[in-house]
């Protein structure tokens, strides 16, 4: 591709005190790709968004947004630029009830309108918000708040939408729910970055995939191909 990366990510280390838990991660990400991250546990997939959205510090290396040096930038600085995680879990504002959490998602926005129309496309994307609208988000189904956490991430209007385990202990047919979300956002053209313990699904509906191991990137390359992979087959989708 020719174009610059919107996301680019050259030689990260992080520690947490003494356990390096990124070793070396090159990665780039162009604007209305759908790239996912995946690899076995504790390989530092989560570790390296932290980093990318300014949750954790970086020790070594670069971490290039749309041109510029975003290492070292604070979350919310990154959220008003577009680049905006939704993290692994719930994570979403207990004591607020549905309908405020979403519109806290939108609190950088100032299009009133705007946002109330936004508010409607997240109730017919995830209608159990809608009819839930008015209860507190902390006595909501993990699922539900997971759905929630969606939709206020989408509320900022990301450029850059982060993902970190958006299926993590849903059930089959809500991990589809998830999935089919994702696509279309993924189609209205924002760029995601997926992290997935479903390889398979993740790979499915991603175009490039990068596989973590040990704190390192061990393989990367079109989702397709990988998923065609007699190694990735037996190492990460179960085959
Ligand atoms: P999983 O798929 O299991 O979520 P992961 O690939 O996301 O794993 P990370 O959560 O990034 O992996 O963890 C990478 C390594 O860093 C692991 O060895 C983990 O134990 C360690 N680690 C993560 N968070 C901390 C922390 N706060 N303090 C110390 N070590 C940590």
């Amino acid at each position: 591709m020719a174009q610059q990366p919107m996301l680019s990510i050259k030689g990260l280390q992080v520690a947490y005190g003494g356990i390096q838990a990124v070793k070396n991660v090159d990665m780039d990400v162009y604007e209305g790709e759908l790239v996912t991250l995946i690899g076995s546990n504790g390989a530092g997939k989560t570790t390296t968004l932290k980093a990318i959205t300014g949750m954790i510090p970086a020790k070594a290396g670069e971490i290039y947004y749309r041109g510029k040096s975003i290492k070292g930038t604070p979350s919310w600085d990154l959220l008003a630029q577009g680049l905006v995680m939704v993290p692994e879990g719930r994570g979403v504002f207990a004591r607020m009830t549905i309908v405020e959490n979403l519109q806290m998602g939108a609190y950088i926005r100032e299009d009133k309108a705007g946002i109330e129309a936004d508010i409607e496309k997240m109730f017919a994307i995830f209608p159990r918000l809608k009819e839930r609208a008015s209860q507190l988000a902390g006595t909501m189904s993990g699922g539900e708040q997971q759905m929630l956490a969606m939709a206020r991430a989408l509320m900022s209007q990301p450029k850059l939408l982060i993902m970190d385990e958006p299926t993590m202990g849903l059930s089959p047919v809500m991990t589809e729910v998830i999935f089919n979300v994702i696509k279309q956002v993924s189609s209205e053209g924002t760029t995601i970055i997926l992290v997935e313990q479903n390889a398979k699904l993740a790979l499915k509906a991603a175009d490039r995939g990068y596989v973590m191991g040990s704190g390192n990137i061990i393989m990367n390359g079109k989702a397709a191909d990988m998923l065609d992979d007699p190694q990735v087959q037996s190492a990460y989708l179960g085959e």
